[in-house]
Formats: structure tokens, sequence, C-alpha cells
């Protein structure tokens, strides 16, 4: 009997102690359980909460995320470095840019408030997708982690040729691909050193209210369009007689005058008599002016708008909205000045090249984009920023119809500097007055080329106070074409 006891006796020990296994198993699950939601909730926090947290210029997040990461390099598509940090033994952080100016307002700077791309991917670059375990053992042993690098769609060779051939001239240059919306190169003047910009600051702020070295001149600079703008009353007057726009004609004796105001022709030239072709290829500012006369006013600036005028344009940087400010009020002598560029519509560089992109792209205009993908320090790919279509600005026939235009500008016109054997070049010289001086004028260019198994590109040159867009435009683009398709 003690025996049988002692057996039983065990027996429920046994028992016992599976029983507490068990009730221990259970606790370990429920904390393993209420880890994994943690990490859950961490994870969901790190990847889709943190984002808009950061993204707030005013949150001091971000700070602590620059405690946590080496902020990530930004390069040019081919993988040159434009802005990078170099870390010294004591851990002294120093945002370099080795290219310097070249790239200054579209990479912008991040260490006396943020601009360009610095800003707009500002949360990207202070994110780091190294291996897991890696992060994990720099966190543990209190070392930075090393952010994601943003490849841009900027082509470095571009970039330095357009920077050199605008020289020491106030102006822009923006270059982009129509059928993919990439942004190829951007460069605005007068410049400023990232590197220093901080001690270089007081200096550009007392420059900056005459010379605005911080405004990114491409996309938010604002410039009367000049004769670029003849595209556009060109696509009104094709749209106002779609079966009859090859009858136009006019005979152009220099000058027109109406409602007491008078505009000549460019350099006084008289282009006698004119159909819509060759008033583009020629620039016919009388013959323009005449056809603005004719226009529907209400029509015209809706055309205006289908082309983004007074509306945002899809860009995710700094930028302004163009103007057009036409409307049935508005004098002869309004219409006239407009019709030709002048009068009081103003317009970004960007813009114009992106009106150029969808001529070129069938109508179909493809959203400007500078970010192409994101890659963890080692390179691995994060993130793929695709094209995407904006939608449609103008007809097919209407792009087809442009085109052929302004490639006569090329083979007949006002831009003939632009013919080569490397490709087929086609756009639209200006040269647009500025305030009231007379004689005085920003040099304008805008138009495409191709060439068979390369992307078609897209350039919008400003010249600020250079004289005419055939003589300082043209050979900007040139250099552009060239270096491009050479
Ligand atoms: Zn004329």
């Amino acid at each position: 009997m003690k025996k049988g006891t002692a057996a039983e006796e065990n027996r429920r020990i046994k028992k016992l102690r599976r029983d507490k296994n068990k009730e221990f198993a259970g606790i370990a699950y429920g904390f393993i359980a209420l880890f994994l939601a943690m990490i859950g909730y961490l994870a969901w926090f790190q990847t889709a909460r943190s984002e808009a947290f950061i993204n707030n210029p005013y949150n001091s997040r971000l700070d602590h995320f620059a405690e946590r990461i080496v902020r990530g390099d930004i390069t040019a598509d081919d993988g040159t470095i434009l802005a990078s940090t170099k870390v010294a033994e004591d851990g002294t952080e120093t945002r370099v840019y080795p290219r310097g100016r070249t790239y200054a307002h579209v990479v912008g700077y991040s260490d006396n408030g943020k601009t360009g791309l610095e800003a707009s991917y500002n949360f990207e670059l202070l994110r780091s997708h190294t291996f897991l375990l890696e992060r994990v053992v720099s966190e543990i042993e209190g070392r930075k982690n090393e952010g994601d690098t943003l490849v841009t769609t900027l082509d470095d060779a571009l970039q330095q040729t357009a920077y050199e051939a605008l020289g020491s001239r106030k102006g822009a240059v923006v270059v982009l691909e129509p059928d993919t919306g990439k942004i190829r190169a951007m460069v605005s003047k007068p410049d400023f050193d990232p590197n220093t910009i901080v001690t270089d600051w007081d200096a550009i702020l007392a420059d900056d209210e005459e010379a605005s070295v911080l405004l990114n001149r491409a996309s938010q600079g604002l410039y009367p369009p000049g004769s670029t703008f003849k595209l556009v009353t060109a696509l009104e007057y094709i749209r106002e007689h779609p079966k009859k726009y090859k009858n136009y004609s006019y005979t152009c004796s220099g000058s027109i005058t109406n409602d007491h105001y008078t505009l000549h022709c460019f350099g006084n030239s008289v282009h006698g008599e004119v159909d819509l072709e060759k008033s583009l290829a020629k620039s016919c500012n009388s013959s323009f002016a005449n056809m603005g006369l004719s226009l529907n006013i209400k029509n015209f600036a809706d055309t205006c708008e289908d082309l983004l005028f007074n509306r945002d344009l899809p860009i995710d940087f700094a930028g302004s909205g163009s103007r057009f400010s036409l409307t049935g009020e508005s004098g002869e002598s309004e219409v006239m000045a407009t019709a030709i560029g002048q009068g009081k519509t103003l317009v970004s560089p960007l813009h114009m090249a992106l009106i150029v992109c969808a001529i070129q792209n069938d109508g179909v205009l493809m959203r400007p984009y500078l970010a192409q993908r994101l890659e963890n320090a080692d390179g691995g790919r994060v993130e793929q920023y695709e094209p995407s279509a904006y939608g449609r600005l103008m007809t097919e026939k209407e792009a087809k119809i442009l085109r052929r235009y302004m490639k006569n500008v090329v083979t007949d016109g006002t831009a003939s500097a632009l013919q080569s054997d490397s490709y087929v070049a086609a756009g639209k010289t200006g040269s647009a007055e500025f305030g009231n001086v007379k004689g005085r004028s920003h040099a304008w260019f805008v138009g495409y080329a191709n060439a068979k198994g390369k992307h078609p590109i897209a350039i919008a040159v400003i010249v600020e106070d250079a004289g005419s867009g055939s003589t300082v435009g043209v050979p900007i683009a040139k250099s552009v074409f060239d270096t491009y398709f050479k």
C-alpha cells in the first residue's frame, strides 16, 4: 500500500510538472505573440506612419533619424556622386557636393535648411535598407547605419555641357526625355557652391535681391515666353480652323498697327507673303499679331489651360505656375502682344520644355521626374520609379502638325544652326522683350532632337538680357544635342 501510494504520488508530481510546463509554455507563447505584435507595430510605424512625421519639417523626429542614420548619397544616373556625407574619425559629419555649383539648384543643400532633391527626398535619404542583421548589430553597438542612395535621372555629361554652355550669363537650361519624362539636366545661373553654403550665406542673401541666386530659374523663374509662345498661338489657330488652317495667308510689311498700337517684326525684317508654317519658321510678329486678333479669346484661354497655364505643373519639387491672363475684356493691343508671347503672359523654362515634350510625344505629356530609384548602401534596389503619363495636352494630329512646323524652323528658319548629320532637330526661337527697355530681350530656344537608337530629348533654354534666341539660345541647345548624340 505504501508502495502503491508512492507510485501514485510520483505520477501526481509528474502530472503537476506537465501542467506547470504547459502553463509556462502558454505564458512563453503569450510573450512571443506580444513581442511579435510589438515588432509588427514598430515595422508598420517605421514604414507607414513615420513618413508623415519625418516629412513635416517642424518635427524633431527628423533629427532623431539623423542621429541614427548617415544621410545617403545622391548620384547621377551613371553613379557619379553628386552629394555624399563624409564621416570623420571623431564622428563629425560633413555633407559634400563633388560637382559643386554645377548641380547647385537641382540637388540643393541640406546644411542651412534644405532645398532641391535634398529637401524633396529628405525622408528617403534618412532611411536605411542595409541588411536587417547589420542594422540590428549597428543599433546594439551604437553605430550609425548608412542611409539609402538616391539615383537620379540626371545625365552628368548633359548637365556639365549645359552648365558650361550657359557660361557666366544668367538663365536656365532644362533637358527631358519626352517619351519617359526623365529630367536629364537642369541648370540655373547665377549659382552658388553648396559646399560652402553656410559660410557664404550672408553674402548670398546680400546679393539675392538683385540676382536671385537661390532661385532655380529652370522651374521657378517666370519669363515672358516671347516667340516660343507662337507655338501656342499656332495651335489655337489650327484648333479654330481644323480644315482650313493651311489656307492662312498674310502679307508682312514689317509691322502691324491696330488700336493705335504698332508691332514690328524682329530686326525690322519684312517677310512678305506668309502662310502659317512660314509665319512660324520666320517668326513673323506681324502675322501672329494679325492671327491673334482673329482668335476666339475664350477658346484661346482654354487651349492655354490644356497646356497647363494657370495650373500647377505635375512636379514634386519647387516650381512656379505659369500665367495667361487674356480675357474677353482684353484690348486689341494686349491681344496682339499676347499672340507673339509678350503682354502679361509669364512662363517657366520647364513649362515650355513640357509643352515641347507633349508635341514630340504625340500630344501626351509624361510626368517629369528626377528620382530614378533608391538603393541601399550596398547597391541593392529598394525602390524603382517608373515613367507615367500625366495626360494628353493636344491631339496626335495637332502634335504632328506642330512637329512639321518646328522642323521647318531648323531647315528653313531661325534655328538653322541646328542642322546636323547625327540627329534631326526641331524647335522655336524667341527673343522676349522685358520691362520697358526697348532693344533688350531674353534669348529663348525650345525644341527637341532625335536619332535612331536613343531616346529623343527636349530642351528649353533661356538666357536673360542676352539678345536674340537665334544667336544666343540656339548654340546652347546645339552643344547639348551634340553631346547627347555624339
Ligand atoms: Zn513679318
